[in-house]
């Protein structure tokens, strides 16, 4: 891109980046393919789209609309400019509920749609698995659908009028009440008409989904709607601006049976059986996409429904009804299908069954290992009656291959997304992955099916679509692009295989005229393996065991871009690519395989090897773009499906650079806050008034880039543990209202009490409070003497070693024996408990981001014996909680104070930690307050509080982090007044604290208040 070029652009007056950065955040879709575009627009009304498809046009670039980028096939990445809609366009206006109409931007996303809809009794109906962040405009262009086509139809069943852009700037509204783009439309309909016998013979009836390609036979059903044309052209038409769609009344009632089969082959046959059931959908699940969902907190509940652990089965039909839905499921139920049949009517027990299935192409593709099931015939369908006849000819093309595959998806409209495991990174695989397409695409033309039934064309089956529909019928819609895009500045080399190269400068894109294969354009890793230039230091245990195999897990589904937690909060509050999952782990692939020059930035860094750092993996811009906004909120771990894990990956990265680089001193000290800790607590006052002093925190904002708008926290007069020390001097407290008189004692035995840095030096109530509630509960609490801070902070900061060996301290400590121990020297049992007792004592934390430590982080950190003790380690309310659960009566609570108001409930509002919800169901924080007499708990959805550990305390992210926080605070402002607030979070507090006027209370402290 000349600057001539770039301030054409930049005249148009809409948001068009050309660095590096965004042109390889938007490489990449969903999809196995990868181009650089020459720049990203963003436009904010259709003006501005408009005026920026004209300047590139003039120029001769490619316009490749994009929405949330979750195309599996390739087509919302190309050479020339992207126009994403996704950012700004995201307004719905015009909701008629007479006519049943909405009238919706191209970025809305199809869940924020529906919620609006939902109050008033609608909802679009062809439901994508990737609601949460497919854009409607996406869904126009590829005509999406989902399960319900059976009631719905596809997305082109519901346009009502769009308006688009096109190819000379022109805006237009296209629909049949409409009389724009006459004589393209007669032109259109001439051409059609000339080829009715052979749309019969390509295009039969049948298929409940879509053709590949233009809408002819649609069109040939509608010739006055441009749109049946429109819908489904993958953005090579025209850009869509916005769109007037129709609406449908929500299902009066629901219910889903579930049938469990032995294999694939009786669960297609079961399919044709129940068609005539008219369910709203028959979806097949198969057992590698069940076998995902093992040891993923996400679905584990899902499992235990389904039970999968107890009964195994090989495939499972799940079959919902919307009408006489009693009658119909038990219909279903007399046909005594498969192994076992399942009914769920609980609307909660329906939802967690559909996200296995909406989960189901991300989850597949995050098994472990270089081979993955790769998505290239998974979108072919035919008649659903075929299915039997079709697996088993997909068997037979997989079978003389080794090949195995999943056959899940929508059987009751004849498509199943079929995956075969292929390793892209061998030339062997490569091999059979275009062996497999040749012949899957001669087997739909067999069956008369349609070879991209939802997902589109775009680069995986471009390639295809001659043998699909033949030279007149390819030759028709050719001539139909031509119409509307005669330049072929849309989406090139996109449906039709000439034309791809639409680039004015190819200097930087090195791919004009690259023609559409399957096999041309594949991602680089795939190409050329990636390769570290750092030993790995992080175990990445949980499941890929290593850096390269969880980095490779993210496939782009997306998943990481919707609207609400837990993943990803920087998304979430900027809607920018960069600040999703995805964006960063694109980001640390382009770092790796060198595609950031860096010279422009190595002034930054301190070597004065300027030619040595041109292109180094780590240094660039681009990547402290990806990493330093991360929360390291462990939010991607259990919400993506493939557990991608950024925490951990930037926390490799941060290490690999301190290696080489020396540890800055800022990073230094947020890792040594517990020595910060130690040192202020000797001269608290001083200390406090220190940190409080403007001058002082102008130098500290100047030096460190700690952010003077940041209170820091104070000083605690009595540290935690001295105060601990003290109260065990004076013996166990007098019984009080929790040590019933007429209760005996259990002497429980012993709990160690984690105090952490927080706890011990800055807020030692709370470890009083939780003090309190153990002992009332008969516990003798134990501290641990020489404790080291537990790493958190430094693991942060990417300082890897110093965290290692805090960790290990901590753990052969906690392995070892009781003289380590401060307890009470009064006590008969002090120093004299054996070291099997000790190693087997339950460890109880405060601070849930140092529960995390020791339960998940110190195994990645390869620390001997990290598992046993992570067996004993327990958040302090989930130990609370666990034991009223077995004893209910342990600890009475007294009711709440009186409340003058009507209602006898005070409202406890709790907000969980991210690292706590990243690893365990946060469910049971609720339960434990309804434990209280008085109080009624409401769980928040929410994610990460914005503060996470220094992130908030920055200077330069002071700002992002206020952003992540309004989701948290506009929560917590809709609380009913005068509710209580619970977060057990030190950072999380904090960050209320700073930004309102709520003085929020660790679990603990609710606790002890409700035993005074
Ligand atoms: C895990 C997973 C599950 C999926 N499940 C389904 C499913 O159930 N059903 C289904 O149909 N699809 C499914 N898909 C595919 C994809 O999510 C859908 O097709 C979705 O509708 C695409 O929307 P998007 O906003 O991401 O569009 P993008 O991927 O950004 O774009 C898709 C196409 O539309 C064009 N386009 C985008 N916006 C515009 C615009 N404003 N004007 C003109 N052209 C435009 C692009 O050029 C591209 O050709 C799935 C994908 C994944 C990763
Ligand atoms: S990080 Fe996970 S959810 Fe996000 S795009 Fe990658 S695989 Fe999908
Ligand atoms: S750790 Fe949190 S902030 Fe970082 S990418 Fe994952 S979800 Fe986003």
């Amino acid at each position: 891109m000349t600057s001539a070029q770039e301030k054409a652009f930049a005249a148009t007056g809409c948001d068009v980046r050309f660095d590096n950065l965004t042109r390889q955040l938007f490489a990449t879709d969903a999809s196995i393919y990868q181009i650089e575009p020459t720049g990203v627009a963003f436009p904010r009304s259709a003006q501005q789209a408009s005026a920026v498809i004209r300047a590139a046009a003039d120029r001769n670039i490619s316009v490749t609309p994009r929405g949330a980028g979750t195309s599996l096939v390739g087509n919302a990445i190309g050479e020339g400019l992207i126009v994403d809609f996704s950012r700004y366009n995201r307004q719905i206006t015009d909701l008629g509920l007479e006519k049943r109409t909405v009238r919706v931007g191209a970025g809305v996303v199809l869940d924020q749609l529906n919620a609006f809809l939902k109050p008033h009794g609608f909802c679009f109906g062809p439901d994508v698995a990737t609601s949460s962040r497919a854009t409607l405009g996406g869904m126009i262009a590829n005509n999406s659908s989902g399960a319900h086509v059976p009631v719905y139809g596809t997305t082109a069943d519901h346009v009502v009028s769009t308006e688009i852009v096109l190819v000379d700037g022109r805006i237009l509204n296209v629909g049949p009440t409409h009389n724009s783009l006459g004589a393209e439309r007669e032109k259109i309909d001439k051409l059609i008409r000339t080829c009715v016998a052979e749309i019969s013979e390509r295009m039969p009836p049948g298929l409940l989904k879509r053709w590949p390609g233009y809408g002819l036979e649609r069109f040939l059903r509608a010739p006055d709607n441009l749109n049946e044309i429109l819908a489904g052209s993958e953005g090579t038409l025209a850009a869509i601006f916005s769109a007037e769609l129709k609406i449908s009344p929500l299902p009066c009632e629901k219910g889903l049976g579930l049938i469990f089969f032995d294999s694939v082959d009786e669960a297609m046959e079961a399919t044709v059986e129940l068609l005539d059931l008219k369910p709203a959908a028959i979806e097949h699940i198969d057992r590698p996409l069940l076998d995902q969902t093992k040891s993923q907190l996400h679905f584990q509940a899902a499992r235990d429904l389904l039970e999968l652990d107890s009964e195994p089965c090989e495939s499972i039909l799940l079959v919902e009804f919307y009408e006489d839905v009693a009658e119909r499921l038990s219909l279903l139920q007399s046909r005594r299908l498969g192994l076992r049949t399942k009914i769920c009517r609980d609307a909660h027990e329906m939802d967690l069954v559909w996200s296995v299935r909406k989960a189901g192409l991300s989850l597949l593709t995050g098994c472990v290992g270089a081979a993955k099931p790769v998505a290239f015939i998974e979108d072919a369908a035919v008649r659903p009656a075929q299915l039997p006849a079709y697996v088993a000819g997909l068997k037979s093309i997989m079978k003389p291959l080794g090949l195995e595959a999943s056959y899940y998806g929508h059987a009751a409209s004849g498509l199943l997304h079929v995956r075969p495991v292929l390793d892209l990174h061998s030339a062997a695989d490569l091999k059979k992955f275009r062996r497999v397409a040749n012949e899957t695409s001669a087997l739909v033309r067999q069956f008369k099916g349609s070879l991209s039934a939802e997902h589109g064309v775009g680069t995986a089956r471009t390639e295809y679509m001659r043998e699909q529909l033949g030279d007149e019928l390819l030759g028709v819609m050719r001539e139909i692009k031509h119409a509307f895009d005669p330049k072929n500045i849309f989406n090139p080399g996109k449906i039709f295989e000439a034309g791809s190269a639409r680039c004015a400068d190819s200097r930087t894109t090195g791919q004009r005229g690259v023609p559409t294969k399957i096999d041309n354009h594949l991602r680089e890793n795939f190409t050329k393996p990636l390769e570290l230039p750092f030993e790995p230091r992080l175990a990445f245990a949980f499941k890929d065991g290593s850096f390269i195999g969880n980095l490779e897990q993210c496939n782009g589904c997306g998943g990481c871009r919707k609207d609400t937690p837990i993943m990803c909060p920087t998304f979430i509050a900027t809607g920018e690519e960069i600040m999703s999952t995805r964006g960063r782990a694109n980001i640390i692939r382009a770092a790796l395989e060198l595609r950031f020059a860096v010279r422009q930035h190595v002034a930054a860094f301190k070597s004065a090897d300027m030619s040595a750092h041109s292109k180094d993996p780590l240094r660039s811009a681009e990547l402290d773009a990806a990493l330093s906004n991360c929360l390291s909120c462990k939010g991607c771990t259990p919400e993506c499906p493939s557990n991608v894990n950024l925490a951990l990956l930037k926390a490799e990265m941060l290490y690999a650079r301190h290696q080489r680089d020396g540890l800055p001193l800022r990073e230094r000290i947020f890792s040594s806050v517990d020595l910060l800790g130690r040192l202020g607590c000797t001269m608290p006052s001083f200390a406090n008034a220190i940190v409080d002093l403007r001058p002082v925190r102008a130098i500290m904002e100047k030096t460190l880039g700690i952010s003077a708008k940041r209170s820091l926290p104070h000083y605690a007069s009595e540290r935690f543990d001295r105060w601990f020390a003290r109260h065990a001097m004076e013996g166990p407290a007098p019984s009080g209202p929790g040590r019933d008189g007429a209760r005996p004692s259990k002497n429980r035995g012993k709990v160690i009490l984690w105090d952490d840095t927080f706890v011990r030096y800055h807020e030692p109530h709370i470890g009083r409070a939780a003090v309190k509630v153990l002992e009332a509960l008969d516990f003798e609490v134990e501290l641990v003497k020489n404790r080291k801070c537990c790493g958190r902070p430094a693991f942060s900061q990417g300082n890897l070693d110093a965290a290692a060996k805090a960790g290990k301290h901590n753990v052969d400590l906690l392995n070892s024996s009781g003289s380590q121990l401060s307890t009470n020297p009064a006590s008969p049992s002090y120093g004299a408990a054996s070291n099997s007792q000790l190693s087997s004592t339950p460890i109880l934390f405060l601070e849930p981001s140092c529960w995390s430590m020791f339960v998940d982080d110190y195994r990645e950190l390869k620390i001997d014996n990290a598992e046993k003790v992570a067996a004993r380690c327990f958040l302090f309310e989930k130990f609370i909680d666990d034991l009223l659960d077995r004893e209910p009566d342990a600890l009475q609570f007294k009711d709440r104070p009186a409340s003058s108001g009507q209602d006898r409930h005070v409202n406890v509002t709790i907000h969980p930690h991210c690292h706590a919800k990243s690893l365990i169901n946060p469910a049971f924080m609720a339960r434990l307050v309804e434990r209280l007499p008085g109080r009624k708990a409401q769980l928040l959805d929410t994610g990460c509080c914005g503060m996470a550990g220094a992130f908030g305390a920055l200077a330069e992210k002071y700002q992002l982090s206020v952003q992540v926080a309004a989701d948290l605070l506009g929560k917590i402002d809709n609380q009913p007044a005068g509710s209580e607030i619970v977060a057990s979070g030190t950072s999380c507090r904090h960050q209320i604290v700073d930004l309102s006027n709520i003085r929020p209370k660790h679990m603990a402290e609710l606790l002890a208040e409700a035993i005074d």
